[in-house]
């Protein structure tokens, strides 16, 4: 079992720091690098390598300023607008970290953007902004249909994985799910005992993919429940892409302005 501790960045970013032997250290998405520097100090840890999901400046701002003092290897998907990739990877390649030691499978899921990936190990994923807790990421590039194909991968993984996404959202997007199923008890749990963390300071992450498939509606795509809802906001076949945009518009109107994730 991986020994992993969320570093809070920004405003509501987690940048994930895997723990290895001898004391190291791997860091998973630094979108700055103060905390990061503060919490090797304060842990007294040795950052080895770092793992990039995707190419946003709440993800990568604090990779060159930590590379100044660490030369370590930046891993992720190559893109002309990521100069900070050292070690490309791609949808199928095995990256071994003898320090932790674990091996990550590397998973393309495009939807937030086209170069966005995953890591995933056994019982745990790290998923950067294409799940939330009770949500998902913003379909900045590719299609709606790619963001849900993308999401269908990552539920199809064991109930009991855990997954480590970037953002502490979950208070937020629940209340869109609780208004897309309010007779939804696993949503009304969750409510609860979201509010219970975060009044108490306590991260939501990391989730169950058993409960995002129990409370998220952009894993529900399926239930006849929600289609029927769906009708009402314009759903005309019952194709998961075509439920799934239709889900994205209804959540869009929702709420406006859609928070910027
Ligand atoms: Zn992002
Ligand atoms: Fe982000």
């Amino acid at each position: 079992m991986l020994k992993i501790t969320p570093i809070p960045a920004l405003q509501d970013n987690y940048i994930w720091a895997i723990h290895g032997q001898s004391d190291t250290v791997v860091i998973v998405d630094p979108g700055e690098a103060e905390p990061v520097f503060a919490f090797l100090k304060q842990a007294g840890l040795k950052l080895t390598a770092i793992l990039c999901t995707h190419r946003h400046h709440d993800h990568v701002g604090g990779i060159q300023e930590l590379r100044g003092v660490y030369n370590v290897p930046v891993y992720g998907r190559r893109h002309p607008n990521n100069p900070h990739i050292t070690h490309a990877l791609q949808e199928g390649d095995q990256l071994l970290l003898q320090e932790i030691p674990a091996e990550f499978e590397i998973w393309e899921l495009p939807g937030h953007l086209v170069d966005h990936i995953a890591f995933v190990t056994t019982g745990a994923v790290f998923s950067g902004d294409i799940l939330f807790g009770a949500g998902c990421g913003k379909n900045f590039e590719g299609s709606p249909e790619q963001l849900c194909q993308s999401l269908q991968r990552l539920a199809s993984l064991p109930d009991e994985t855990l997954v480590y996404c970037a953002h502490e959202y979950t208070e937020y997007t629940l209340r869109f799910a609780a208004h897309s199923e309010p007779d939804n008890a696993a949503i009304k749990q969750r409510v609860a005992v979201t509010q219970a963390l975060r009044a108490t300071g306590h991260p939501t992450v990391p989730f169950t993919i058993a409960l995002e498939k129990a409370t998220n509606p952009f894993l529900r795509v399926d239930r006849p429940e929600l289609i029927e809802k769906l009708e009402a906001h314009g759903l005309a076949d019952d194709s998961p892409a075509s439920v799934f945009a239709a889900l994205l518009r209804w959540h869009d109107q929702f709420r406006l302005p859609r928070k910027p994730f």
